[in-house]
């Protein structure tokens, strides 16, 4: 044998030394775990009463009394609560148990301080592990190098000291899950924040799970509508896709959001709007809304705000997903909004520069694209085979002054299926929502639209592209001839049609029944301030004299080019008595 090699050591503590018969059952579990070159040595020690504790590297048995008593309390916190009576239950456990010998792996605080610790002695530790520190201060590996591990704490880091022992679990990070949350407002752990007392959850889901693969996914073609005119019309959204609501600060961003999950109101779509470093006053504005337009009880709000330590912000999305990911699992649908994850990202810059990670652009850290990439691969539309339901997200973005091709903003619209870009020139203009037409896209969406939408969208888009060309030509003409100012009127006519007040969802029919009448130039020669009002009657007189019509889009999403023509028709007739 090579003299080299050091001899493991195993340590065995008691109050009083075995004798040789537990001796010889010492070392036989030695020999059996850990082969044969072993050697033990004995220490006296009184701080394990009543029994033993043997340590092999940074496996720990602990077989004193406290060691048994945390055994016995970790088996029962397993027995299942059932609505019965749980006694005989807990009878059978306790006569069934016997306690093992089971590892338990212990090290060493080496340093604490911002929300991080360094651990040394956790050698088979692994990545996104949860670490038990002193007095139930829970961790989450994120850092593995050669001789210590980094960690992120989730709670107060003040009872954490260097020197203190911490323990492995063996369990990755989860959330608990159920339709107990729906309705309520959480943390990014899943403890209740709003004060309604605690939720009953159906179940523990890990926050990070491999997105569905191929095989478990289908195309995405059912609509998921926002009922906001601009996004419905021109850049629908299907179920299971990932479309980015990207702009500056206050142009709207999270006013789309909530509007689309209020929108979903009957619709058997359950919401889950996830707030990252926000001002805690902005989420609970968001669940007055939501609950003042009825949108509360089918709907989750998962928060980790700005005074929240970072790896609760960083580890929000997930959790929020993992939610969505069990109503998905039992075949529901599911729309979550992440608002947002540029503040996600500086949250894990935070917490990677803490655990000095080399810097790479705008000093994020290398890994910054994946961190986004297995968040938004988790929404999907899954096959019949499996369920059939459906994740789609709205990851939301800030921008700097526009610069969408910033690091953070480019990394997501490389990941998404299309953008809805927001712009402040339109926000300040009056036009909102402030979607600019020509920057924003939905790449899977057509799809999922209806066919009536479909046919009666038409040319809208182009329309307003040479409107918008337009515009810019005859900024500074003066006179101008009467087929340029028809065309610029008409312009005119359908951006304040696109405009929309908060709150104010709009129907299939609604939207089907405008787009018909105003690109048939229906509107010509309407002034563009009375553009509301014309429209608002129009629509009133549909749904009163015509309900046929609008019950007829909305349930079989068809228009067919008699029911084309005659919307055209009365519409005309309708404005041929406006004034
Ligand atoms: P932040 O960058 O602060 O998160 P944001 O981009 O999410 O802002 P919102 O908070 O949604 O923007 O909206 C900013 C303001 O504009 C709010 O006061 C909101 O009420 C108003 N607003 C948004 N959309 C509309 C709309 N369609 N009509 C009228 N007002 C609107
Ligand atoms: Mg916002």
């Amino acid at each position: 044998m090579d003299s080299n090699v050091t001899k493991l050591t195993a340590m065995l503590y008691s109050k009083v030394r075995p004798d040789e018969k537990q001796q010889a059952r010492f070392d036989k579990f030695l020999k059996n775990k850990y082969g044969e070159d072993i050697v033990m040595e004995w220490t006296e020690s009184d701080a394990f009463p009543g029994g033993f504790r043997l340590e092999v590297g940074s496996d720990i048995y602990d077989w004193s009394v406290g060691g048994r008593f945390r055994q016995l309390r970790d088996t029962l916190v397993k027995v299942p609560t059932t609505n019965g009576n749980i006694i005989p239950l807990l009878r059978e456990t306790i006569n069934s148990w016997t306690p093992e010998a089971m590892a338990e792996q212990v090290g060493e605080v080496k340093t604490v301080g911002d929300g991080i610790a360094t651990v040394s002695g956790l050698d088979f530790a692994t990545y996104g592990e949860i670490l038990l520190f002193a007095d139930g201060v829970r961790g989450m590996v994120q850092d593995i190098r050669a001789d210590e591990i980094g960690c992120v704490l989730f709670n107060d880091d003040e009872s954490v000291t260097e020197g203190s022992s911490v323990k492995r679990t063996g369990k990755t990070a989860g959330v608990p899950v159920g339709e107990g949350f729906l309705g309520r407002v959480v943390d990014a752990l899943g403890v209740p924040v709003d004060g309604l007392g605690e939720v009953q959850a159906s179940g523990y889901m890990p926050i990070e799970t491999p997105a569905p693969s191929i095989i478990d996914r289908q195309p995405v073609d059912t609509p998921l509508e926002t009922g906001i005119f601009s996004i419905d019309s021109m850049f629908p959204i299907g179920r299971g896709q990932r479309e980015l609501i990207i702009g500056d600060r206050q142009t709207g961003k999270t006013a789309i959001a909530v509007d689309a999950m209020i929108n979903q109101n009957g619709k058997n779509c359950i919401c889950i709007y996830v707030a990252i470093g926000q001002k805690t006053s902005t989420v609970v504005q968001v669940q007055q809304t939501l609950k003042k337009h009825g949108a509360m009880d089918h709907s989750i709000i998962v928060t980790a705000s700005a005074s929240d330590p970072a790896p609760l912000q960083y580890i929000a999305p997930y959790a929020g997903c993992a939610m969505a990911e069990y109503f998905m699992n039992k075949g529901k649908d599911v729309l979550i909004v992440y608002d947002d994850l540029s503040k996600h990202a500086v949250a894990y810059r935070a917490l990677s520069l803490l655990l000095d990670r080399s810097p790479g652009r705008e000093a994020y850290p290398g890994d910054v694209f994946y961190l986004h990439s297995r968040l938004l691969e988790r929404a999907a539309r899954l096959s019949d085979k499996i369920g059939g339901g459906s994740i789609t997200a709205l990851p939301i973005v800030e921008t700097q002054a526009g610069d969408v091709s910033a690091y953070i903003p480019t990394n997501i619209i490389s990941i998404t299926d299309g953008q809805i870009f927001l712009e402040s020139d339109l926000f300040f203009e009056g036009q909102r929502p402030a979607v600019n037409v020509g920057l924003s896209v939905s790449r899977v969406g057509g799809a999922a639209q209806t066919k009536a939408m479909k046919k009666a969208t038409g040319t809208l888009r182009i329309d307003l592209a040479q409107y918008r060309e337009m515009e810019v030509f005859t900024q500074f003409a003066s006179d101008l001839d009467d087929q340029t100012r028809e065309q610029l009127e008409y312009g005119q006519g359908l951006m304040r049609m696109l405009r929309q007040k908060q709150y104010h969802p709009k129907s299939q029919h609604e939207q089907v029944i405008t787009l018909v009448m105003a690109l048939a130039h229906t509107m010509k020669g309407i002034p563009v301030d009375d553009v509301d009002d014309f429209i608002k009657g129009l629509i009133e007189m549909f749904e009163t004299e015509h309900q046929d019509i609008c019950t007829a889009i909305d349930t079989t999403g068809q228009l067919d080019d008699e029911l084309k023509q005659q919307i055209i028709d009365i519409s005309a007739k309708y404005r041929e008595k406006f004034n």
